[in-house]
């Protein structure tokens, strides 16, 4: 088999090491015993062993992840509901109108696009419905927690946009208002986008989309971290506040499946989305994730204020907690720690934020690095991101914060092994089995 010369020398390692162990491996049997031990494994890792602080992920309610696997998910659905390609389609086409009716009314939003695999494609549908190859657009830098789908090498890049960045006021963590304003007159791009994957504080997206006025641009809100506290009511109201655009992952603090919503307070922008993705690039789309999505909403709807403010006020605790053990968060002086799910932490002291994340996770505490408006770490990046969404659904409140600062100090300052500290942390997890705010 041919190896991929571009990978880096420990993942090609790893592969070989796999596919030699699975090229003993003739019996299907065998392959497939494998392969179900190997999601056993995982998921008593990563469900029930670990604490899960990586701000990019969730667990979803056992009862929408069932549906993941029901038949209706492979079935093709083209075409308007009441006017499928396919016939026998007139159950189906009713989950779709009920999972879109549900995301607008969660969002208070005229338009939902449910028809998106991911938030990777959810801004590229955005990119497309807003701008043409060529054009200039302007997106957080990776200092702000900008995105990739939003510059060269992503969505955007792939498209043939030209990304500029937004000037970013790096002392108080936000957009430099004045210098976007005369950077957006001179680059005149079709589309400002603002938040990114660390959010800390709020936007000024009123001022923003004022600037967009002036220049002749749209606003998108990448929520893709902030939707499930945009859902419920916290944070802040990018659409009411003035973005024509909403995207967001609906796996992260959403706590959904794996999938993308773009919410729109358009209707031009609705109906160019609308033909983005049929006939355009959806074609198929799963009904299976359209049904998930649908129950993870009833739950935002019943319990998400709730699930956003302890998820908020965990985030709070658990800075207050690190701070204590002697673990500098990163934040606005004069601010609090945070006023989302999110925190961060200068790398720096810890060897760069992969590499601490890489130590961290061999005591099973899971989290990731994230650029920071620090100095850089060479070969690495120079934050620690954290998020409380998982913790809180499992059911952790401000008490079990201090609990998990310790168990990070012990690593991080004390500087004991992460093995020895592992058994602990899986005994601290047995508490939290359950999962909250699910209906
Ligand atoms: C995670 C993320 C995305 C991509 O979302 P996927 O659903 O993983 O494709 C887009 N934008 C931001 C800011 C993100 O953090």
């Amino acid at each position: 088999m041919a190896q991929k010369s571009w990978l880096p020398a420990e993942s090609a390692t790893l592969i070989e090491e796999i596919e030699t162990t699975l090229g003993r491996l003739n019996d299907p049997a065998a392959i497939e015993a494998r392969l179900l031990g190997l999601i056993d494994d995982h998921e008593r890792h990563m469900d029930r062993e670990s604490i899960g602080l990586n701000a990019g992920t969730n667990v979803m309610n056992p009862r929408a992840a069932a549906l993941l696997s029901r038949s209706l998910g492979n079935r093709p659905s083209l075409g308007y509901p009441g006017d499928k390609y396919e016939m026998g389609m007139e159950y189906a086409e009713e989950i779709e109108v009920i999972a879109e009716d549900l995301a607008k009314r969660l969002f208070g939003a005229p338009f939902a696009e449910i028809r998106v695999g991911s938030g990777a494609l959810a801004n590229l549908y955005s990119f497309m419905a807003t701008a043409r190859p060529g054009d200039s657009i302007m997106a957080f830098t990776g200092e702000m927690g900008g995105h990739v789908t939003h510059h060269q090498a992503g969505a955007a890049g792939l498209y043939g946009l030209v990304t500029h960045a937004v000037p970013f006021d790096a002392a108080r963590m936000t957009v430099d208002l004045d210098r976007l304003r005369d950077e957006a007159k001179r680059l005149r791009p079709k589309l400002i986008t603002v938040a990114g994957s660390l959010c800390l504080y709020p936007y000024p997206v009123r001022e923003m989309r004022q600037i967009c006025d002036e220049v002749g641009a749209y606003l998108l809100y990448d929520a893709a971290h902030m939707g499930g506290l945009i859902a419920g009511r916290h944070f802040q109201a990018p659409l009411a506040e003035g973005a024509h655009l909403m995207t967001m992952s609906t796996y992260k603090a959403f706590g959904g499946p794996p999938s993308g919503l773009i919410l729109s307070s358009d209707a031009d922008l609705a109906k160019r989305l609308d033909q983005i993705a049929y006939p355009g690039l959806t074609a198929n789309f799963d009904l299976g994730k359209t049904a998930a999505l649908a129950l993870s909403i009833l739950d935002l709807l019943e319990h998400g204020e709730a699930y956003a403010a302890q998820a908020v006020a965990n985030a709070k605790a658990l800075g207050a907690a690190l701070e204590a053990e002697g673990i500098a968060t990163h934040h606005v002086q004069g601010r609090d720690v945070t006023e989302s799910h999110h925190l961060a932490l200068p790398a720096a002291p810890h060897g760069g934020g992969q590499s601490a994340s890489k130590h961290l996770a061999r005591a099973n505490i899971l989290l990731c690095g994230i650029g920071l408006p620090v100095a850089p770490v060479a070969g690495d990046l120079n934050g620690i991101r954290l998020g409380t969404q998982e913790v809180t659904r499992f059911g952790m409140k401000q008490d079990a914060m201090a609990g998990i600062a310790r168990l990070m100090a012990r690593v991080m300052v004390n500087a004991e092994a992460p093995e020895q500290v592992r058994p602990d942390v899986i005994a601290f997890r047995q508490a939290y089995q359950t999962m909250s705010y699910v209906r």
